[in-house]
């Protein structure tokens, strides 16, 4: 069977006023139907450029991205994408926000609405879908830039550090409920996160990258038991802090390497 996502070779140059820079040096990557890969790595290894690839929303100066075995041109809806900030517009309704997705790619079905109003109540936000963003906290706003992404029923999810803005608290409730939904959907999703604890409680593999250029440095699979369990669970499973350990290890050698030197 064809990989949910193939990534090849992915070279990046970002060409500007003041020259070109090499974000990404032959990245390459694999994600199985309902796989979940987390990227890790230091800020400005190309992590948001390989998503934003992704989502045909860049195009790689070399190598490709397939999706289900097509090769990805531009944006689908196919692709779900959720980033840090989650871009509500505060002028429209909690359901009307829900349905931004789906009206960019045509008129909205009785359906479609149902689905949306579904999706609310399973995320606990059934009594807040007439109210307006600036009335809902952090925590909750996520939550409805969860159901705009998926209304639409994108086989892959994107999601760039989503939970990053949140308190601790929220955020595991977020990590448990992102996890849940997704397993559930059979969702393929890659994500972007800081938080080592995070990537590999949500993640059947981590990927480690470096930068200077941005490139894969380690692929670590998570272990079967750590995998199943819930996000909250994983964090007690023995093995956890064996893998936690070894991920910061190669962070810090990545640091050390650098010496000093900001580049
Ligand atoms: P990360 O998400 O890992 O922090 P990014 O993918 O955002 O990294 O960026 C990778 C590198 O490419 C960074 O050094 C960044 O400054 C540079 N970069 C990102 N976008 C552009 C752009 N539009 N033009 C020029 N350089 C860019
Ligand atoms: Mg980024």
């Amino acid at each position: 069977m064809k990989p949910a996502v193939g990534i090849r070779d992915l070279t990046h140059v970002y060409v500007s006023g003041k020259g070109a820079f090499v974000a990404l040096e032959r990245v390459g990557f694999t994600l199985e139907a309902g796989e979940f890969v987390s990227l890790v790595g230091p800020s400005g290894c190309g992590k948001t450029t390989i998503l934003s690839i992704i989502a045909g929303l860049i195009e790689p100066t070399e190598g490709n991205v397939e999706i289900g075995g097509r090769p990805v041109v531009g944006p689908s809806h196919k692709v779900g994408y959720m980033l840090q900030h989650d871009y509500l517009f505060p002028w429209r309704t909690i359901l009307a926000n829900s349905l931004i997705g789906l009206e960019l790619h045509g008129k909205v079905t009785g359906e479609q609405r149902k689905e949306a109003v579904r999706l609310l109540a399973e995320m606990g936000l059934e009594d807040v879908a007439g109210k307006y963003p600036g009335q809902l906290s952090g925590g909750m706003r996520q939550r409805v830039a969860l159901v705009r992404t998926l209304v639409t029923s994108p086989d892959i999810l994107l999601l760039d550090e989503p939970f990053s803005a949140l308190d601790y608290q929220t955020k595991l409730v977020l990590e448990q409920l992102v996890s849940e939904t997704l397993k559930a959907r059979r969702k393929s999703a890659v994500l972007v996160t800081h938080d080592i604890t995070e990537a590999i409680a949500m993640s059947d593999k981590v990927i480690v990258m470096d930068r200077g250029p941005g490139r894969v440095r380690r692929e670590l699979a998570v272990p079967e038991p750590i995998r199943e369990a819930s996000p909250m669970k994983a964090r007690e499973m023995p093995g956890f802090h064996a893998l936690f350990n070894e991920i910061w290890g190669e962070l810090e050698e990545m640091e050390a390497r650098r010496g000093g030197h900001d580049d």
